[in-house]
């Protein structure tokens, strides 16, 4: 695969400081595919340096111009949409099709939606005898993970250049090439230099010198809550503002009224997509005790007819995570209905998809995020036991709701802990705010919610 031996920095590929690389796996078949420079401190310094010469021009750009680069720039992820998609199938390995109609597909949207945002939002109002501004919070430190390598860059590059803000992104290591497909595309919607600046490395290394640097006004993460929990810290001891897109262990309650083929099926599907890498995936299925031996039967079903259309974990230590937890369910004594600890090939870090039934909700499967394609279902009595498990964990990002009709599906879902929830299987939304209760994070990103993270606040009275 085609890879930049630099850094993008202030408008060009620039050498790294240091001669270490990182070499990227295409983990399907474990063949190294390419190698990027591991930047350092100074690689991150002269990255903090151009945006923030960049910043006082492209704060003072008008919003109609910032909207219209962004929206070149959508421009160029849909002329490029095919080599994007091929690119995050060789470095994460998805399937094609998923990676065409969502990790290539979901930018465009997103990228779309805040080129008309930048154009319409209201960055001036007045409020009796004083007019508030919403400016541009500075330099943005970005600092994504590889599960959804592009989308996570844009959900955070897109709303803070509508913002006004310049970036530095440090994207995770296994997944870089992406990233500079994405570098490529900024320089070519005709972005000016030192608004949109790349550093690849690793994270205790590149990532934590972009998270401590004294020119970065906002650390944007998403990834573990252990790193998280971290570069919280870092912020707060620094007086920085800070958004942090963490982990889930979402729910998806099935009331006794819904229709439970479809529920079911949805719910795995919803899992499988991605091999289970997905922060907002509903891993927790709750049923009533009346209907949980047939759901139970539905769910194995669906996940055996999954099969070969899944793709494989992103490496080997995520590999051999997920499969250590499947090996604790068992051990835990909940009961295996599809899937299982075993690899199925030889070769690539694939797990079969697993299903797990008679699982309780103080399970170590029930209670911490394993990033596979594991699914447990956990039985309840009444709707209130179903909402003390669904909302029994330390996280609340995401979950499902499916009954007979909405409004039955919105009372329950308005008193569950969590941030976003589909009601009968509604659909992405790019302009609905996404981001988590409890210790899933801090802040929102997506539609005008997102773009709100990036600028604060002046008011000028009269
Ligand atoms: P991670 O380590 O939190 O990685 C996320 C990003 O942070 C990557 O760019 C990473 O760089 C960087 N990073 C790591 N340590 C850092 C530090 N000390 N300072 C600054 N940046 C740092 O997550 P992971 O290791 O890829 O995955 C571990 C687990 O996190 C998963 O199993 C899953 O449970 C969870 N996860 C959640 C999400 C989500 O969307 N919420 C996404 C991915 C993973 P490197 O790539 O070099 O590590
Ligand atoms: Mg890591």
């Amino acid at each position: 695969m085609k890879a930049h031996d630099g850094m993008y920095i202030d408008g060009a590929w620039r050498p790294a400081a240091g001669r270490d690389t990182i070499p990227v796996v295409n983990p399907a078949d474990e063949q190294v595919i390419a190698e990027v420079p591991a930047g350092g401190a100074e690689d991150v310094d002269a990255a903090v340096r151009a945006a923030r010469a960049a910043l006082p021009a492209w704060a003072a750009t008008p919003p109609a111009e910032r909207a219209a680069r962004i929206a070149a720039l959508r421009d160029v992820l849909v002329a490029r949409k095919d080599e994007i998609a091929e690119t995050v199938t060789a470095e994460l390995g998805a399937p094609l099709p998923f990676s065409q109609a969502v990790h290539a597909g979901v930018p465009v949207l997103v990228a779309g939606s805040y080129a008309e945002l930048a154009a319409s939002y209201a960055f001036e109002e007045k409020v009796g005898n004083s007019t508030v501004y919403a400016e541009p919070v500075g330099v943005v430190g970005a600092i994504t993970p590889w599960n959804y390598p592009l989308h996570q860059i844009v959900a955070k590059v897109a709303p803070a250049l509508a913002a006004g803000c310049t970036v530095v992104l440090k994207p995770a290591e296994d997944t870089p090439l992406t990233a500079q497909l994405f570098a490529e595309a900024v320089h070519e919607a005709g972005i000016p230099a030192g608004v949109f600046n790349l550093v690849t490395g690793l994270g205790p290394v590149a990532g934590q010198a972009l998270a401590e640097h004294d020119g970065v006004d906002l650390v944007s993460f998403t990834g573990s809550t252990a790193v998280g929990r971290q570069i919280g810290a870092t912020a707060g001891a620094a007086v920085k503002r800070v958004a942090l897109e963490l982990g889930g262990k979402s729910a998806n309650v099935i009331l006794p009224s819904a229709d439970l083929a479809k529920a079911v099926g949805v719910g795995i599907a919803n899992v499988m997509g991605n091999s289970g890498q997905t922060c907002s995936a509903w891993t927790r299925m709750l049923v009533h005790t009346s209907q949980y031996d047939e759901a139970v039967a539905l769910a194995a079903e669906a996940a055996a007819k999954y099969g070969d259309r899944i793709g494989p974990l992103v490496n080997a230590k995520q590999h051999a995570r997920v499969r250590g937890y499947i090996e604790q369910g068992v051990a835990e004594g909940a009961r295996l209905v599809a899937g299982g600890p075993e690899a199925p090939r030889e070769q690539g870090y694939f797990v079969s998809p697993t299903v797990f039934a008679d699982v309780t909700p103080e399970m170590t499967i029930a209670q911490e995020e394993i990033f596979g394609p594991v699914v447990s279902l956990i039985r309840y009595e009444d709707e209130d036991d179903a909402l003390r498990i669904a909302n029994g964990t330390v996280y609340g990002l995401a979950g499902a709701v499916w009954a007979g009709d909405d409004a039955e599906a919105v009372a329950f879902a308005r008193r569950m802990d969590t941030g976003q929830v589909d009601i009968n299987g509604g659909r992405f939304n790019p302009l609905a705010p996404f981001g988590g209760y409890k210790q899933s994070g801090v802040g929102r990103e997506l539609g005008s919610h997102g773009l709100a993270e990036y600028l604060q606040t002046k008011s000028l009275q009269f």
